[in-house]
């Protein structure tokens, strides 16, 4: 992740530290500060995990981010969501039904998540009640994270 992008989360203070000291090698006592920036979930699934894309990686000017807030950033994350359940790649988190973007099919939503993790997920309306339960648990610092896939995100 770019450290623009990193920053950027400091600045919003969505950024995880974890600190880890070396007490099982007390020869070496440093301490390891390792920082987690908020994720993105394409189902529940330890796989499905993806790292923030980056908005100027996606063709945003350079200096966007200096101007996007948490509103702006929501708006991009759910473009972001759309072309992957339009490539029937994302879950919901709850049920992990595969989701569309069809009328006919249950409704969905794009949720951000801040409680013990940052995440952005996608839940059908009616599955929300029980993304609680599903949350549980979750360590940050010990999800697996891939790079985001590059979806065209230019509006067709
Ligand atoms: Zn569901």
């Amino acid at each position: 992740m770019r450290n623009e992008l990193l920053s950027w989360f400091g600045r919003e203070g969505l950024l995880l530290t974890h600190v880890l000291s070396a007490m099982d090698d007390p020869e070496h006592d440093e301490i390891k500060i390792s920082v987690r920036a908020p994720l993105l979930a394409l189902s529940r699934a330890s796989h499905d995990f993806r790292e923030c894309p980056d908005p100027v990686l996606f063709g945003y000017p350079e200096s966007s981010l200096d101007m996007m807030n948490l509103d702006d950033m929501n708006q991009f994350v759910l473009i972001w969501f759309e072309r992957a359940v339009e490539a029937n790649m994302a879950r919901c988190f709850v049920c992990n039904q595969l989701l569309s973007m069809r009328e006919e099919d249950k409704p969905w939503d794009a949720i951000f998540v801040t409680q013990d993790l940052y995440c952005w997920l996608l839940v059908h309306f009616d599955c929300k009640r029980y993304l609680k339960r599903d949350l549980k648990g979750r360590n940050p610092f010990e999800v697996d994270v891939q790079p985001p896939e590059f979806f065209d995100l230019r509006l067709t």
